[in-house]
């Protein structure tokens, strides 16, 4: 008779012992070194691939109710990720994406403009963690865990190449959402996920085994051993109800990443004048901003805005979206410089209207509105502009103060701050800490980013996390 090798035999021993099958859980881990990623990137991302592919350790776990059931409720980035994640880590178990909707991840498909902007260049956990006005701490550790450049590797593992534009935002080098949804679709089919779509999660009971049973939106029910809710942001309280009916508390839901209303005549009338950088700040609290704004017909809008009413979301609207906003449309001038060349002009320009003499980087029109809104009359010209007029005119450059009176949603993106509050959730597993077996991902947490590829990669980066820790069940 062949002799049995040790392993072979520990493998008997075991099987006999626990009277179940054998589940091997393959853990993959990313790039355990970031360092190389930016050198990387410069010679093109092609490099990233091979890494996150290197597979970190290997358990072998009994099962108990082979095949054991993850139900995945939300057909969003962060259930597919999850998904995906899960199925490929642990091909024997069965791995169930419910999505109440007629279509899978269509938020992907609307995202940047079509283009999805699948993540940011920033391939340092800490500095890329900064990028979230709720969650920063706790992203950095998930962050280490997988990150930008993780993401990277998985689309180009899977033949989907991202590049990077001038700003660090990524996008599929189709220029085409469409890619990333055939990638997501594609994998999640080959690792053997089953793909339900209007089949909604509507309640869940907890079995005192452990087990869940799923009321769906299609009047059938569903058992499963582990619950990931991937719902996506709560701005209908209903859709949190299922974490907390199982005691869990929700961060009030509120919108973030939104643009100004402002019915200044003047303002609306300059729709479609870009201005960079200017300087924001909100008198009586600390929101400060610097960067791009747009002129709309609404109001202002662009990346300064959009970051002030992310990182002021809770306190705008704790003002009813109605405060004054103030704009130093020229932070890179003091007074003392503005002065200085107001009065280098008086000499050298005596004659020339002031309103016909646009300075540094604002427009003409711009700056004809603003002299006109500071009060001087429209024929003052540099010679006969007083101390009075000099001063009123850089006041108005440097404070100019334009009542916001209500908010629009960015048609570009926004996402809901608020959500399953983090200090109840295991962020080394995102299992809920009150309800074993039920895990969370995505924008239904309370973690929320500013414009630029951060919220996908939250989502990708919580799915990837659950789908894995789901994995070893
Ligand atoms: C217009 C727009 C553009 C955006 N563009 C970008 C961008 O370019 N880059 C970026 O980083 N972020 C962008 N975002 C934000 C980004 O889309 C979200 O942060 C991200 O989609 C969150 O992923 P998620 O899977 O958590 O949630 P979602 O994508 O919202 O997915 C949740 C899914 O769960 C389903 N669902 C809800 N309840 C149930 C239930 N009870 N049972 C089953 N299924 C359910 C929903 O139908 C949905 O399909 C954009 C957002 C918007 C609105």
């Amino acid at each position: 008779m062949a002799q049995r090798t040790p392993e072979k035999r520990r493998e008997e021993e075991l099987s006999a012992n626990l009277c179940v099958p054998l589940r091997l859980c393959v853990k993959s881990s990313p790039p355990a070194s970031k360092a190389g990623y930016s050198s990387a990137r410069a010679k093109g991302l092609r490099l990233l691939g091979t890494a996150t592919r290197r597979l970190s350790s290997f358990c072998i776990l009994p099962s108990a109710f082979p095949p054991s059931r993850v139900a995945i409720a939300g057909g969003g980035a962060a259930g597919f990720f999850a998904a995906i994640a899960c199925a490929e880590a642990a091909p024997d178990l069965e791995v169930v994406l419910l999505e109440k909707g007629p279509q899978f991840l269509s938020k992907v498909l609307i995202s940047g403009g079509g283009r999805c902007n699948v993540t940011h260049a920033c391939f340092d956990p800490r500095e890329f963690a900064a990028h979230y006005p709720r969650g920063e701490r706790e992203m950095i550790g998930l962050l280490q865990r997988f990150q930008a450049a993780d993401t990277v590797a998985w689309f180009e593992s899977r033949g989907v190449m991202l590049k990077t534009e001038r700003d660090g935002r990524m996008f599929p080098t189709t220029d085409s959402s469409q890619t990333i949804i055939d990638c997501l679709l594609g994998a999640a089919k080959a690792a053997g996920v089953k793909l339900h779509l209007n089949r909604g999660l509507a309640a869940v009971t907890k079995h005192p085994d452990g087990r869940f049973e799923l009321g769906l939106s299609d009047q059938t029910t569903l058992t499963c051993d582990r619950l990931l809710l991937a719902t996506g942001g709560c701005r209908a309280a209903a859709l949190g109800q299922v974490a907390v009916a199982f005691g869990h508390t929700l961060e009030p839901p509120l919108p973030s990443l939104f643009t100004f209303h402002i019915e200044t005549p003047w303002l609306r009338e300059l729709a479609g004048v870009s201005v960079e950088p200017v300087e924001l700040s909100v008198p009586g609290t600390s929101l400060r901003q610097r960067g791009p704004v747009l002129l709309t017909h609404w109001g202002l809008s662009g990346p300064a805005i959009l970051r002030l009413s992310a990182w002021g979301a809770r306190e705008l609207h704790g003002f009813n979206y109605c405060f004054p906003l103030r704009v130093n449309w020229l932070p890179h001038l003091t007074s003392e410089a503005l002065a200085a060349e107001f009065d280098s002009r008086r000499k050298t320009q005596p004659a020339r209207l002031v309103a016909n003499a646009p300075l540094a980087s604002l427009s003409a029109r711009l700056w004809e509105r603003l002299v006109r809104a500071s009060g001087l009359p429209g024929d003052t010209r540099w010679a006969a502009l007083s101390r009075a007029g000099r001063h009123q005119l850089i006041q108005q450059l440097q404070r100019t103060e334009l009542p916001v009176t209500g908010k629009s949603l960015n048609k570009d993106e926004f996402v809901t701050c608020g959500g399953v509050r983090l200090s109840e959730v295991n962020l080394k597993t995102m299992e809920s800490r009150l309800c074993p077996g039920l895990h969370f991902a995505g924008e239904l947490l309370d973690i929320d980013g500013l414009t630029g590829g951060f919220n996908f990669q939250a989502a990708w980066t919580t799915g990837w996390i659950a789908g894995n820790a789901l994995a070893c069940l």
